[in-house]
């Protein structure tokens, strides 16, 4: 029997996983895909998002203006990134220009994740888990200021609690991640992910 050691590279029949982001604003109309479009192109502006876009370049994997698009979503979801694909801002779930940049940042960060490990696998919870943590605890998604908007009010040790509830809500749209298997995953990974802040030398 002559088995080859080395993996083979056929296209695998995994189940697609999109890491997807929970609306802030579900109850508000929402913007035009056009207009979408608009505040994404404006969010390119943004000096984190130039600083991700170059990196992802340093890193071997080119972000250009089609990579992010504005699409209508189904799902309460602000927006996605879809491995090998690019990124998705759901314009009838966004409001405000900070809403696109923020997931546009947020989804940077999972693309930066894909593009620098070989072997990210996003059907696997830790892996999933680990650029969950990363893209929360870097995109300032979890801002006091974001959070008082949202409507929580705790002020101390609020950003990592809102770091983990928002990683539970995105492992949720993952069909492997039962939840009990989501909170071990991200309590596994939590001090490795949390404190590893590639590309910035510190969280922003
Ligand atoms: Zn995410």
């Amino acid at each position: 029997m002559g088995h080859s050691t080395k993996p083979t590279h056929k296209k695998c029949p995994v189940k697609r996983v999109i890491m997807a982001e929970e609306a802030t604003s579900g109850t508000n109309r929402g913007k035009t895909v056009e207009q979408c479009q608009e505040m994404i192109q404006r969010s390119f502006r943004i000096p984190m998002v130039k600083f991700l876009r170059e990196h992802l370049y340093k890193s071997g994997c080119y972000v250009g203006n089609n990579f992010i698009k504005a699409v209508n979503c189904e799902k309460e979801v602000a927006g996605g990134y879809v491995p090998g694909k690019g990124i998705i801002v759901c314009s009838n779930h966004v409001n405000i220009q900070d809403e696109v940049n923020q997931v546009v940042i947020h989804e940077l960060i999972h693309a930066y994740d894909d593009c620098r490990a070989t072997n990210l696998d996003w059907t696997n919870c830790a892996h999933h888990a680990c650029s969950e943590i990363r893209a929360g605890h870097l995109s300032g998604d979890c801002h006091y200021k974001r959070e008082l908007l949202r409507g929580f009010m705790k002020l101390r040790g609020q950003e990592q609690e809102c770091v983990r509830r928002r990683v539970l809500e995105s492992l949720k749209g993952n069909p492997n991640c039962s939840e009990a298997a989501a909170k071990d995953a991200m309590d596994a990974v939590w001090d490795v992910c949390y404190n590893d802040t590639k590309p910035f030398d510190r969280a922003p």
